[in-house]
C-alpha cells in the first residue's frame, strides 16, 4: 500500500527543536499536511513518543516510536522502533551510554510533555551529545530491539556519515538511507555505488511547526505500522 511517511521529526525534547513542537502539536500538523505516518526522532531519546503514539491514535495517524542517535563518530542514524516498551529499552540503553548534562541557558530546554501539552518533566543530560554506540554497530543493535536504522541526511556537510566517514561500507549494514529533500540523487549514486541497492527517503527533520512540508513521494509498506516501516528500512 502507499503510505505517505515523515520519519524524521524533532519535538521540544530536542534542545534545537522549538517550543511549538510538542507532541500535540506535531502529530496534529502532520495530519493536516496529508501524512498516513510520521516517525519521532529526537536526538538521543524518546522520551516524547509515548505521548506522541497517544495523539496518533486519537486523530488515526500511525505514530512509529524513533529517535535520531549520535554516534561515537557523531554522525546521526534515525532509529525506528516497533513499539513503546521497544523504544523505552532502547532510549534507556541509550542514555547510559551518556553522561554530560544539558544547559538550558545555553543549549536550551528539553521538555518531556504529556498528550495534552503539558511539560510533565525535563530531561537532565544533553541530548544532542555524542552516544559512545559506534556506527559499526548500530545495524545489529537496533535490530536486537526489533528496529531500523538508516544514516540521516546523507548531503549534509556535518553530522552525515558521508561528511564523516567520506564512503559507506558493506560492514556498516545500512539497507537504507536518507538524503534532504535539497539533494540531486544521480550524482550520490554515481559516486557511492553501494547506495544503488539501498532504500532511499526523504523526511523533513523539522524542528519547528513551520518547516514541516508536505509529503512528497509515497512509499510502498506492506501495512501502515511500524513494523510494515521497519521491515520496508531493513529490505524486506
Ligand atoms: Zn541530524
Ligand atoms: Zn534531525
Amino acid at each position: 500500500m502507499k503510505v505517505y511517511a515523515d520519519l524524521h521529526l524533532h519535538s521540544c525534547l530536542s534542545p534545537c527543536g522549538d517550543t511549538d513542537m510538542t507532541p500535540y502539536n506535531l502529530v496534529n500538523m502532520a495530519k493536516l499536511l496529508g501524512f498516513d505516518m510520521i516517525a519521532l526522532t529526537d536526538h538521543n531519546s524518546c522520551r516524547n513518543c509515548k505521548s506522541a503514539v497517544e495523539v496518533g491514535r486519537a486523530i488515526g495517524l500511525t505514530v512509529v516510536p524513533g529517535m535520531e542517535l549520535c554516534t561515537a563518530e557523531e554522525i546521526h542514524c534515525v532509529c525506528l522502533l516497533p513499539d513503546l516498551k521497544a523504544a523505552d529499552a532502547f532510549s534507556d540503553y541509550v542514555h547510559n551510554t551518556m553522561s554530560a548534562p544539558n544547559r538550558p541557558e545555553i543549549f536550551g530546554e528539553q521538555s518531556v510533555m504529556d498528550a495534552t501539552d503539558n511539560i510533565v518533566d525535563t530531561e537532565p543530560l544533553l541530548l544532542t551529545a555524542a552516544s559512545t554506540i559506534s556506527v559499526d554497530d548500530l545495524v545489529p543493535l537496533v535490530k536486537s530491539y526489533g528496529g531500523a536504522c538508516f544514516p540521516a541526511h546523507l548531503d549534509r556537510a556535518s553530522y552525515s556519515l558521508l561528511s564523516v566517514l567520506g564512503f559507506l561500507y558493506p560492514e556498516l549494514q545500512f539497507t537504507a538511507a536518507e538524503f534532504t529533500h535539497k539533494a540531486f540523487l544521480p550524482q550520490y549514486l554515481e559516486k557511492h555505488p553501494l547506495l544503488r541497492d539501498m532504500r532511499i527517503v526523504r523526511n523533513s527533520d523539522a524542528h519547528y511547526l513551520e518547516n514541516m512540508v508536505e509529503p512528497a513521494e509515497a512509499l510502498e509498506l506492506s501495512a501502515c505500522t511500524p513494523q510494515g516501516i521497519i521491515d520496508y528500512i531493513n529490505g524486506l
